[in-house]
């Protein structure tokens, strides 16, 4: 672990499982209370001079992306044992992660002047809020973790990071590889069992908590932090639905819709979870999309050519099994896929699924894996409402050749992101954020940032 700049020993630890063979293949610290307090107490003191030197933190965040790109080949290696995901999709990730913190290195955001007459003067300004507790899933460890070091560092805020305990490696030796570049303090990064993360949002040090994860835990985190009203950035799950029009045209969107849909395995956010397509191009898109998912390339993320890893762990994959066992149990038929793979590790089959209705678990819930429901719709305003009815409210998609008919279909839905014939576009000067129980709050471009601020009005009478 990283505290106060320094690689610091633990006494116990817990085993990481390589998802790929199902075996434990090192192990991580377990962080105590004592390391804890330490982590805090190094974020809080080192508070004091970082909030201070708004060029200095530019600067430094530029040198922490170099580093990111130097070890990027490394930190990918760690990040596909313990994560699963084929090895260049992990650089890739690495890259992406460095572009977030050139973004912030970069962005300017100038006091705002709200009223300059003859009696007064009147400016909006944004100052830090403190230490920030960072807790990630086992998804993108890096990548997220990056979408919320970037903007608190930007902003003057000093941070504890836990990862997730399925994924601690790769954020832990993140935290190793910028040692050298942020101040002792700056940033400190622990890791620990699920029990962690609720002492980080129960401890009196840090003034937000930008957490992102499951609903449930999210819930718990936002009941944690209101006892002290410290700041809460949540970003939770999602079912986003994907709506397919009747002037589609299959062929030109099957892949998006496949990398929508099973990109990281399905483990992703925002992925496509639903797909709902006009009856007159149901079997069409069927056919398609079951051809590409058949002919998806599954294994170990250190072989060449594979495009999907295994599910990242062992509940998750049990989850998934269960799911689809079910829907398929409840009458659905999977075109291709269905079942777990016969080999070591969580390997699932890529699935396809027709016949499962809304009203089922698989359609219903979030499976956060590699099965896909594909349901027919005749109207339009049917299909927004069921899109609609459900408290998730992450992301969803309209696809059509007419792309004002679309927009507007688009716009009825209540999540926070709506896209048009394209699925997932997150960018680094983009808001991405939760509606209803899809989260609170937003991060990336100047609303994110905007998050690990305080808002402060200056006034001056003339
Ligand atoms: P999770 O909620 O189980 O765990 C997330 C993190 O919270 C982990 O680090 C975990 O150790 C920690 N944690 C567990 N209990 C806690 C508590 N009581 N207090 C504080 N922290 C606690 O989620 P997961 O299974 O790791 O991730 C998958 C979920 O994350 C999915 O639902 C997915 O949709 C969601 N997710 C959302 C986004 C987004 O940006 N909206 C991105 C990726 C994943």
């Amino acid at each position: 672990m990283t505290i106060d700049g320094k690689s610091v020993a633990h006494i116990d630890d817990f085993d990481v499982i390589n998802p790929s063979t199902g075996e434990a293949f090192a192990q991580a610290p377990d962080c105590d209370a004592d390391q804890l307090d330490a982590a805090f107490d190094a974020a809080a003191r080192a508070y004091g001079d970082w909030r201070t030197d708004l060029a200095l933190r530019r600067e430094t965040l530029n040198a922490a992306a170099d580093a990111i790109v130097a070890n990027a080949e490394s930190l990918a290696q760690v990040l596909t044992l313990e994560q699963g995901r084929p090895v260049n999709q992990s650089v890739i990730e690495l890259h992406a992660s460095a572009a977030w913190f050139r973004y912030f290195a970069a962005l300017d955001l100038p006091a705002e002047v709200i009223q300059d007459d003859a009696t007064t003067y009147a400016e909006v300004t944004r100052k830090p809020i403190g230490v920030v507790a960072a807790i990630t899933p086992w998804n993108f460890p890096l990548l997220l973790a990056s979408w919320k070091l970037a903007p608190a560092l930007l902003a003057g805020n000093t941070v504890v990071l836990k990862p997730s305990p399925y994924t601690p490696l790769a954020t832990l030796a993140l935290g190793a590889a910028l040692r050298g570049v942020l101040p002792p303090g700056v940033l400190n990064v622990v890791s620990g069992r699920d029990p962690l993360g609720a002492s980080m949002t129960e401890h009196p040090v840090p003034r937000k908590i930008s957490f992102t994860g499951s609903i449930a835990t999210g819930k718990r985190v936002a009941a944690a932090a209101a006892g002290d009203l410290k700041r809460v950035t949540l970003e939770l799950g999602g079912n986003d639905p994907a709506i397919l029009l009747d002037d589609i045209d299959p062929a030109a969107i099957t892949e998006k819709l496949f990398q929508s849909a099973f990109g990281n395995n399905g483990q992703i956010c925002s992925a496509i979870k639903r797909v709902y397509v006009h009856e007159s191009r149901y079997d069409e898109v069927v056919e398609a999309l079951t051809e590409r998912v058949r002919a998806a390339v599954v294994g170990d993320g250190f072989l060449d050519g594979v495009e999907l890893g295994p599910i990242q762990n062992a509940p998750q994959y049990e989850r998934v099994s269960q799911l689809v066992a079910s829907a398929i149990s409840d009458g659905a038929t999977a075109t291709t896929g269905g079942r777990p793979m016969d080999r070591p590790g969580y390997f699932f089959e890529p699935t396809v699924l027709v016949g499962a209705a809304d009203g089922t678990a698989i359609v219903d819930e979030e499976q956060f894996g590699p099965a896909l429901p594909l349901i027919p719709f005749s109207r339009v305003e049917d299909v927004v409402a069921q899109a609609n009815a459900t408290n998730f409210g992450l992301g969803a998609s309209v696809w059509g050749a007419d792309t004002d008919r679309a927009t507007s279909v688009a716009t009825q839905l209540d999540s926070g992101s709506v896209w048009v014939n394209t699925h997932m576009a997150v960018a680094p000067n983009l808001p991405f954020g939760g509606a209803k129980w899809s989260g609170i709050g937003v991060e990336n471009g100047p609303w994110g940032y905007a998050a690990f601020t305080e808002l402060q009005l200056v006034l001056r009478a003339r």
